[in-house]
């Protein structure tokens, strides 16, 4: 018997973008340089948003800066959740990750959010997709996968992600648990300053595109990162591989 969907096949949900305090609850390393931050919001409402949105973050020191959300949404229908996890990269000389790297548990934060479109529609959920990341890149990436991987589909789900050393690969073991349970998912790292025991994929996230694209066929492909691998992709999506820009769905960080 097939298990219910705990995601109806809905379209986008409009997600009004609400003004709100949050308590940073708790900060753990993800990397040398990334840290995650799981935000809650002060007076215990539900924080409702799509995989793929991101919260603009009221800073110390009077900046805002933009996070994508890392944790996948509660499914609708479900009671909504009052927490959300970022992970964020400490930038050298950056103001914002600088003051987010100084907070402790129990600071209090003002957001605005949810925002953004970088997020599945259910009318692309019938070809593959993959999902190109680097860095936190990976952030809104990881809600995606982990909504669609509840989900009762059947397309494959490959995430291509880039990064320096084994040190950078960010959800490592969870990333290799969740291929390991689905046999619809395969996560691919690859590292451009790999160790020479390294047996994985190396390089760039771009060089291993045409390979996957050709032995996928149409896919839909989530992007998100810095712009210059967001350059480089588009390049080969586009003057290698012929794709058409309707399947390539891209989030810049800078
Ligand atoms: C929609 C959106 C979502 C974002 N989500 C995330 C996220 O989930 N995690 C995250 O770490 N950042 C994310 N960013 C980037 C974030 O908003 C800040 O730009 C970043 O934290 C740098 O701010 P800063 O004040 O520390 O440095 P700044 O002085 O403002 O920036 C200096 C330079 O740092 C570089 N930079 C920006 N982001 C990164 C990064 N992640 N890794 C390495 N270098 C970077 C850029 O080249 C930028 O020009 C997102 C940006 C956008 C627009």
């Amino acid at each position: 018997m097939q298990r219910e969907c705990p995601y109806p096949r809905v379209v986008i949900r409009r997600i009004p973008s609400v003004r709100r305090t949050l308590v940073l609850d708790a900060i753990a390393e993800l990397s040398p340089s990334v840290r995650s931050f799981v935000l809650k919001s002060a007076d215990g409402a539900p924080i409702d948003y799509l995989a793929g949105q991101w919260m603009k973050l009221y800073l110390p020191g009077g900046i805002d800066r933009d996070y994508s959300i890392a944790s996948a949404p509660v499914p609708v229908g479900e009671p909504g959740s009052d927490r959300f996890e970022l992970a964020i990269t400490r930038v050298e000389g950056g103001a914002g990750s600088a003051a987010l790297f100084a907070l402790t548990p129990g600071a209090t934060l003002e957001a605005l959010g949810p925002n953004g479109l970088f997020v599945r529609e259910d009318r692309h959920r019938d070809v593959p997709a993959i999902y190109v990341a680097t860095g936190t890149g990976l952030a809104p990436i990881r809600a995606m996968l982990h909504e669609e991987l509840e989900r009762d589909e059947t397309t494959t789900q490959v995430l291509l992600f880039g990064c320096r050393t084994e040190d950078d690969l960010l959800y490592r073991s969870e990333l290799e648990a969740l291929a390991a349970r689905h046999a619809r998912f395969r996560y691919l790292p690859t590292l451009s300053r790999a160790s020479d025991a390294w047996t994985g994929r190396r390089g760039y996230v771009q060089t291993h595109l045409p390979a996957l694209r050709h032995e996928l066929g149409d896919a839909h492909l989530y992007v998100c990162g810095l712009g210059k691998m967001i350059d480089d992709v588009r390049a080969v999506l586009k003057n290698e591989l012929g794709v058409d820009r309707r399947f390539v769905h891209t989030e810049r960080y800078d």
